[in-house]
């Protein structure tokens, strides 16, 4: 490609709403245009790797035996109503719209329903079973907060693959092939990255795992073991029960915590740690009464625990004032769990704790010596909280530790929630109808982009691994206009390495300084760049500097295009 014909669309300014480094670096190189919040145009240059993004996905799902299919972006309400979700979806997220026969519509955010019946009018029996059917497709999702560019926009390009079996045995097994398969996917892309234990949230089902790439940017925060492979979502990540206490129960008081409502203010007025206190937080869930969370005091309750507690109905939501007055007779920093005429739920680490101290139930009073069998009666214990650094690793190896990461690929095992609610099924052995069983695997192609950005890029600019860069080679010829010679290497070059399946971007740009060509080209991260000029031409020699480590090598004329053209390939069979 010569740059002369090309769009080279490179900015000097960082845009003003652009956070992060890959937002900034997509803009700023010319790969990505805002056209509305969220919303991009690709342009050439980004295309290119987006395609290439999307290219290994691809080839990795048809080796994986998953059927490439494509399903439309414009989704009937009537299949929603059916699953359930069209109330139910993550309220707002689902763009809808009326037809002009007043028909409701939505954008899709993602495709359980439309494939769920595809799969129900084209799959009969258990013989054509198991089967994977996966799309490279764009998505609609109404962020609250589209932010981060291509990483949290509200269209986006998704991968998502929908397999259908007769039992979860067969379940069990795709789901650990797209396991493999998303490990596959992302080594080639030479991702630092980590499967993580995942909530299910509002697709349904049981396993999941979330494909985090690791990045200080990321939004998500990730529980690792300093000493095995066990990584969680923080909010998954189970607290274990530390051991028990075994002091002596001290003779329980009352004191006066006057004008300290707060775990902050009670500990700094009694010179208490605020682990040796007890926080009980009143909640409710939408049909349920209200019950009691006793959490240590340094500790931060985890909704998404407490909301799996029985009797929760959720979405979990805190008391107001005036229920908590009612049922307590205290104002909320002076609740305890003491007398307390409400069920009660334990967190494990405060459930171990002897001669601590809570509220009083009694306005501007705490406890001090509180313990749980003397004291508080009719408790259950559970993990409520999330967890800490430092914390044991819930599989015994090892301590928790915290990271960043970005979420780029989420796999599920669905089970029958879709299948069974639109009535799915193939006929058995037997001749009986067997819903069948379902799982899900998403990638986010677009924010792949941004991913990768986020782990290769310095302070000039982006750093492409081979395989996804948009060239491989950048040929910068250096004044031109004024040599012949200069010109002629440079096709000579660009034609041989071509042949040899060499994507290269032949700087030839008239009026432009040799500077803003060498900043472009580390702007863009093209991975090997060749300056052509007459200087080493005199001397038989071409300059090659390596993008990442920014070596600068002379190298023959003879043999530049053999010496490129192994480097490339060596890069790309890694
Ligand atoms: P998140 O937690 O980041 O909002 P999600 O869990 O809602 O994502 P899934 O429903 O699991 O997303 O979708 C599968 C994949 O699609 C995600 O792993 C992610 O890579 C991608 N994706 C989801 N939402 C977006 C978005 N707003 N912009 C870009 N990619 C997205
Ligand atoms: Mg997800």
């Amino acid at each position: 490609m010569k740059a002369s014909q090309y769009n080279i669309a490179t900015l000097k300014e960082v845009p003003a709403d652009a956070e992060i480094v890959s937002h900034q670096l997509l803009i700023r190189a010319g790969f990505i245009r805002k056209v509305a919040s969220g919303i991009y145009n690709w342009l050439p240059i980004g295309l290119r790797v987006l395609q290439k993004v999307e290219g290994i996905i691809r080839q990795e799902m048809n080796s994986s035996g998953a059927l490439e299919v494509m399903m439309p972006v414009v989704q009937p309400a009537e299949l929603w109503q059916e699953s359930g979700r069209w109330g139910e979806y993550d309220e707002g997220m689902l763009l809808k719209f009326n037809d002009r026969h007043q028909r409701a519509f939505c954008l899709g955010p993602t495709h359980e329903e439309v494939i769920t019946d595809l799969a129900k009018t084209e799959l009969k029996s258990h013989k054509q079973l198991p089967i994977n059917f996966y799309q490279i497709q764009t998505k609609f999702r109404d962020e609250t907060r589209p932010r981060f560019g291509v990483l949290r926009a509200r269209e986006f390009i998704m991968k998502d693959a929908y397999s259908f079996h007769v039992n979860d045995e067969s379940l069990e097994e795709t789901y650990q092939l797209m396991h493999d398969t998303y490990t596959r996917i992302l080594k080639r892309m030479q991702l630092n990255f980590r499967p993580v234990l995942a909530d299910t949230g509002n697709i349904g089902g049981s396993a999941s795992i979330e494909f985090h790439v690791l990045a200080d940017s990321g939004e998500d925060k990730i529980a690792f073991s300093t000493k095995s492979d066990y990584a969680a979502n923080v909010e998954m990540a189970e607290a274990l029960a530390p051991p028990e206490e075994t002091t002596e129960p001290k003779v329980l008081e009352e004191i006066a915590t006057p004008y300290a409502g707060t775990i902050e203010e009670v500990s700094s007025l009694l010179k208490v740690g605020a682990d040796r206190m007890i926080k009980t937080l009143i909640v409710k869930g939408t049909d349920t009464p209200l019950v009691a969370l006793a959490i240590r005091g340094d500790h931060q309750l985890n909704e998404l625990k407490a909301e799996k507690v029985s009797g929760i109905t959720v979405p979990l939501t805190m008391a107001t004032n005036a229920e908590i007055q009612a049922a307590c007779n205290a104002s909320p920093g002076s609740v305890g769990i003491v007398g307390l005429d409400l069920p009660i739920v334990a967190d494990r680490s405060a459930a171990v704790l002897r001669n601590f101290v809570c509220g009083a139930n009694n306005d501007g009073f705490h406890l001090l010596n509180v313990n749980w069998d003397r004291d508080v009666s009719h408790s259950i214990v559970c993990d409520l909280r999330d967890v800490v650094e430092g914390d044991p690793s819930p599989d015994g190896n090892g301590e928790i530790q915290f990271k960043r990461g970005i979420e780029v690929g989420h796999i599920f095992q669905l089970g029958n929630k879709y299948s069974k609610a639109m009535n799915a099924t193939v006929l058995d052995d037997n001749g009986n109808a067997v819903v069948m069983s379902m799982g899900c695997y998403g990638m986010g192609v677009t924010r792949l982009v941004g991913a990768i950005i986020e782990q290769n890029h310095d302070e000039n600019g982006i750093v492409w691994p081979a395989v996804i860069a948009p060239f491989h080679v950048v040929i910068i010829v250096i004044n031109a206009h004024k040599s012949k010679q200069v010109t002629k290497v440079a096709d000579e070059i660009y034609t041989q390495l071509s042949d040899n399946n060499i994507e290269i971007l032949l700087d030839d740009r008239d009026g432009y300084r040799p500077g803003v060509k060498f900043a472009d080209s580390e702007l863009l991260g093209i991975p090997y760049r060749i300056v052509i000029g007459e200087r080493g031409l005199a001397n038989d020699v071409v300059e090659v500097t390596e993008r990442r480590s920014g070596d600068i090598n002379d190298v023959a004329l003879d043999d530049v295009v053999e010496k490129l053209t192994g480097l490339v390939q060596q890069d790309l069979k890694q």
